[in-house]
């Protein structure tokens, strides 16, 4: 009977706390960041930049995966 539940914002439905159409950016808070596993995280390899990580040491892990 409390009406004071309600949410300001509708946009946001079950997403907690993301940016709109954030996923991948890279030095984005609150995505999953591990640690690149094929360059090991140095963001390169050999002389080259590591394409999966592009170079950054860390890739982002899409939320919602398993
Ligand atoms: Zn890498």
């Amino acid at each position: 009977m409390s009406p004071a539940m309600n949410k300001k914002s509708q946009t946001e439905t079950d997403t907690p706390k993301l940016n709109p159409g954030d996923q991948g950016d890279a030095g984005t808070p609150g995505v999953g960041e591990n640690v690149c596993p094929e360059c090991k995280g140095k963001g390169r390899i050999g002389v080259t930049s590591c394409p999966t990580c592009s170079g950054t040491g860390t890739i982002m892990e899409g939320i919602g995966g398993a």
